[in-house]
């Protein structure tokens, strides 16, 4: 029988498209193993086609990698976010998953399932059939301790942790982090953090040469103070696939650019501005006098907006020459991959920043949500391959503010001293990748320890 290891990744395409490319990695380096993907079927179907069409593709072309999609139980009133829908989804699909999961038991060895911390709800499953679980985290090392720690700090603190506005001292960390940098849905991942600290081993989509303190503080147990702590395997840079590449008007546009001259806007699956604010980027990327490429996201309700009605009268004429915009959507991993492009002002979502790194490009730190700001003081602070933006209390980024640090990044002796740096992680990223290198002797260490482990009895 095959030895198999079933993921259950998040909705959402920074999740689900970073658990396929886990899959990917496992099949490729160790293909004695068959991977069994679950995917909740969201209620409006539409929104998830490209990923689709994407897990087509993965299909036809691995054979060892199946998906299962999982059926729509009950639901919801609202459409909510991607995470929120995660949760309320996954919640619901607990009988369904024990019996896909004793059903894969049947005909092959079941080594282990791989969850998302969004997904975190079918341990109850993989307890009572004492499957050894696992989680993917799709950020970083810091941010997982920060996540592992969070119990510690809800136990200990007497009111919401937003509330507390006050700088923690983790041990290890590299610097003291501010409650007021942590999500704003801190409170809302107290049981997936517990149940993190629970499991066999966390993957992590980062490398050692970019967070080897955090890998190590989290090895040595130092972030969980009060109990055991999981074995990390930092396995990363896991970089998404980027699709609909094919003539791409942004593409070609890049081709006819010079090395490093175009600045890339790019804000993640969800990052949404009002009119007032995509005024004052358009009046910033005036003000810094670069060539720039921007994928514009407006707010739900502008959507039905042409860029015309959108942008500020006769920007999109003015600066014909200079720039291009794009609604809604580019493919960001082959654009950051192109030679011309010089800077990335990013939402700072984890994948955006691999994809930087794995390029060479240094960034303007612009966090939006979720655990973006974690980030943000990591990329400035810690690595120092991005410059910071200054917004308002509101998260408004005045146009001057953005122009200014636009022109800093393209065109400053500052700027050229975080592009080395960048630029060093580039092939340190490389490396850990190779043979011998930190992701995969991690990697191979996992395989190892799953091929070790007896098939569950399944006796419930
Ligand atoms: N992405 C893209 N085109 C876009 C916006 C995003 O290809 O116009 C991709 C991007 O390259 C990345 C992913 O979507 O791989 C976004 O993941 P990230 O973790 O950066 O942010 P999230 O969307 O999860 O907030």
């Amino acid at each position: 029988m095959k030895d198999t290891i079933v993921l259950y990744p998040a909705l959402g395409s920074g999740h689900l498209m970073s658990m396929i490319e886990l899959g990917k990695l496992i099949v490729t380096h160790h293909p004695s193993f068959f991977i069994t993907i679950l995917i909740l079927t969201p209620p409006n179907k539409n929104t998830l086609s490209p990923q689709e069409q994407y897990i087509a593709s993965v299909s036809s072309t691995f054979p060892s990698i199946n998906f299962h999609y999982i059926p729509l139980i009950s639901p919801p009133t609202t459409l909510p976010p991607p995470p929120l829908l995660t949760l309320e989804l996954s919640h619901q699909s607990n009988n369904y998953v024990h019996n896909i999961l004793q059903s894969i038991s049947k005909t092959t060895n079941l080594k282990g399932v791989i969850l998302d911390f969004l997904t975190y709800n079918a341990s109850k499953v993989t307890t009572k059939l004492e499957i050894p679980t696992y989680f993917y985290f799709t950020s970083g090392a810091i941010v997982l301790a920060l996540f592992l720690h969070y119990p510690t700090i809800h136990q200990n603190a007497t009111k919401p942790i937003k509330d507390l506005h006050t700088p923690l001292r983790i041990p290890g960390l590299p610097k003291n982090i501010s409650t007021d940098d942590y999500p704003d849905e801190a409170e809302f991942f107290l049981e997936s953090a517990k149940t993190m600290r629970q499991c066999d081993g966390v993957i992590v989509n980062t490398f050692d040469a970019i967070e080897g303190k955090a890998n190590k503080a989290l090895n040595e147990g130092l972030y969980i103070p009060d109990g055991t702590t999981p074995s990390i395997f930092c396995i990363g840079p896991l970089i998404t696939a980027s699709y609909g590449e094919d003539e791409n008007e942004c593409l070609s546009w890049l081709e006819s650019q010079s090395s490093q001259s175009v600045v890339l806007l790019s804000f993640g699956s969800m990052g949404r501005f009002s009119k007032a604010q995509l005024n004052e980027i358009a009046l910033g990327l005036e003000i810094s006098e670069q060539r720039f490429l921007w994928v514009v996201r407006s707010e739900l309700d502008l959507e039905e907006q042409s860029l015309d009605e959108l942008l500020p009268e006769g920007f999109l004429e003015r600066t014909k020459q200079k720039g291009m915009v794009a609604r809604n959507w580019a493919p960001q991993g082959a654009i950051l991959k192109h030679d011309s492009i010089g800077g990335f002002v990013t939402h700072c979502g984890w994948n955006s920043v691999l994809e930087a790194i794995c390029e060479g490009v240094p960034m303007v730190a612009w966090p939006l949500y979720a655990e973006q700001r974690l980030n943000k003081v990591i990329l400035v602070d810690e690595m120092k391959v991005a410059l910071e933006l200054k917004d308002s209390k509101d998260g408004f980024v005045s146009g001057t503010e953005l122009g200014d640090r636009i022109k800093e990044l393209m065109d400053s002796d500052k700027g050229k001293e975080i592009r080395k740096i960048i630029f060093k992680m580039k092939i340190s990223a490389k490396e850990a990748r190779e043979e011998g290198g930190s992701s995969l002797v991690a990697l191979n260490n996992l395989a190892q320890l799953w091929k070790q482990k007896k098939q569950p009895s399944m006796a419930n």
